[in-house]
C-alpha cells in the first residue's frame, strides 16, 4: 500500500471533480472576479447552513478573527480570555488589534476549560474568544453564562468546527460573531485561502463589508483604515459545491472517528473524550501517547503519517515572548503540547487505509 498520508486533499477533490471543474469553468467564464454573485450566493447559503441571519465572506480565518475584533472596538489596554492550547492565529486575532490574550487552561475535551474562567477575570476583561479546537464544541452553556454575567462580548473560532453543535445548536452562533475558515484543509475548505464570520447583528455585518473593502461602503469614500479581505468569486463557488455535500463528509468523518474508537485498544495511547450534547465533526482524530515521538517515528517506518496540533503553544512561540510567559506557566497546555499526535483522518479514507492504521496503532 502506498505511504498513508495525515491528510489527502486530492480524495476531496476527486469525489466531486465534475461539479468542481463545471463551477470553475462557470467562473472563470463569467468575467466576473471579485465580491459578486457567487460570493453573494455562498453567504446566503453558508448563514442558512449554520442558522445564522448574516454571513460576510472573507480572505482568511485569521482575517475574519482580527477584523471581528476590530468592529468590536477591542484593542489597546483590553484583555481577551482565550484558550492557551489553540492555533496561533487564534491569539493572533487579538494581538493585532493590540489587545492582550490572557490563556485559560483546556479541559479534557481540548477545549477551553468553562470552570476556569472566573480566575482570569480582571477589570480589563473585554471578551472571550473560545475555540471550538479539533471539531468538538466547548462548554457553551457554561461560557455563554460566563460572558452574559460579566457583560462581555463573545467571539467563537470555528476554523475547525463547521457543522459542529452543541445541544443542537450550531457553533458560530453562541456569541457576537462567529468566525471560519475555509482554508483547504479545513472540514469545508476551498482551493486556496477563504474565511467568514457569521452573526446575527445587521451592524457588525455591515461594517465587516465595509471593513473587508478598504474602509469603503460607497466606492472611494473611505470611513476608516480597513484592510483587503474579499473571499474571491470563484473560492466561493467552489466551497458553495462543497457545502451541498457537508452532511455527507460529515457523516463520513464520523463514521471514520467512530471505527477508530471501536477498535482502537493500546492502553499506551489515550483516545479523545467525547463530550455530552457536543457532536464532534472530527476536524481531527487527536491521541495522546507519552512516548509521542517513539510512536511518530514507528508509524512512519510503517508509512502512516501523523501531525502535531500543535507542538509549541502559542505563550511559548517566539512572537509571543514579549507576553514574558515561560515554560511551566500553563502546564495542561504544555503537557498536551508534548503528547497529542493527530492520526490520519480525511474525507475518501478507504476502509483498507484505517485498518492498516489500526493495526499498527495497537500493535505498538
Ligand atoms: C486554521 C485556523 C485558523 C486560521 O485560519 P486561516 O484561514 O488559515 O487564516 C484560526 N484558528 C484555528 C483554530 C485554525 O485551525
Amino acid at each position: 500500500m502506498d505511504k498513508i498520508m495525515p491528510n489527502r486533499l486530492d480524495r476531496g477533490f476527486y469525489r466531486y471533480q465534475q461539479e468542481f471543474e463545471e463551477k470553475a469553468l462557470e467562473v472563470l467564464r463569467s468575467g466576473w472576479y471579485v465580491l459578486g454573485k457567487e460570493v453573494e450566493q455562498f453567504e446566503k447559503e453558508f448563514a442558512a447552513y449554520t442558522g445564522s441571519k448574516h454571513c460576510v465572506g472573507l480572505a482568511s480565518g485569521l482575517d475574519a478573527l482580527w477584523l471581528a475584533f476590530r468592529i468590536l472596538g477591542i484593542g489597546e489596554g483590553d484583555e481577551v480570555i482565550v484558550q492557551a492550547n489553540t492555533y496561533i492565529a487564534s491569539v493572533m486575532g487579538i494581538t493585532i488589534n493590540g489587545a492582550t490574550p490572557v490563556f485559560v487552561e483546556p479541559d479534557a475535551f481540548y477545549n477551553m476549560d468553562a470552570n476556569a474562567l472566573e480566575n482570569c477575570l480582571t477589570e480589563k476583561t473585554k471578551a472571550v474568544l473560545v475555540v471550538h479546537l479539533y471539531g468538538q464544541a466547548a462548554e457553551m452553556d457554561k461560557i455563554t453564562e460566563f460572558c452574559k454575567k460579566h457583560n462581555l462580548r463573545l467571539v467563537e473560532d470555528c476554523a475547525q468546527s463547521h457543522g459542529a453543535c452543541f445541544d443542537g445548536t450550531m457553533t458560530g452562533t453562541f456569541g457576537d460573531i462567529g468566525c471560519f475558515s475555509f482554508y483547504p484543509s479545513k472540514n469545508l475548505g476551498g482551493f486556496g485561502d477563504g474565511g467568514a464570520i457569521v452573526t446575527d447583528n445587521a451592524k457588525i455585518a455591515d461594517d465587516m463589508r465595509m471593513y473587508r473593502n478598504y474602509g469603503s461602503r460607497k466606492r472611494y469614500y473611505n470611513e476608516v483604515v480597513g484592510a483587503n479581505s474579499r473571499l474571491d468569486e470563484l473560492q466561493a463557488g467552489l466551497l458553495r459545491v462543497r457545502l451541498k455535500h457537508m452532511e455527507e463528509l460529515t457523516e463520513e468523518r464520523r463514521r471514520i472517528a467512530k471505527r477508530y474508537t471501536e477498535q482502537l485498544n493500546n492502553p499506551k495511547l489515550e483516545l479523545p473524550n467525547i463530550r455530552e450534547h457536543a457532536d464532534s465533526v472530527w476536524h481531527q482524530y487527536v491521541i495522546r501517547c507519552e512516548d509521542r515521538e517513539g510512536l511518530m517515528a514507528y508509524l512512519e517506518e510503517k508509512g502512516i503519517g501523523t501531525i502535531i496540533h500543535y507542538p509549541i503553544p502559542p505563550h511559548l512561540s517566539d512572537a509571543y515572548a514579549y507576553l514574558g510567559k515561560k515554560k511551566g506557566d500553563y502546564p495542561v497546555t504544555e503537557h498536551y503540547a508534548d503528547t497529542v499526535l493527530s492520526i490520519p483522518m480525511y474525507n475518501g479514507m478507504t476502509e483498507e487505509e484505517q485498518d492498516a492504521v489500526i493495526e499498527a496503532l495497537n500493535a505498538f
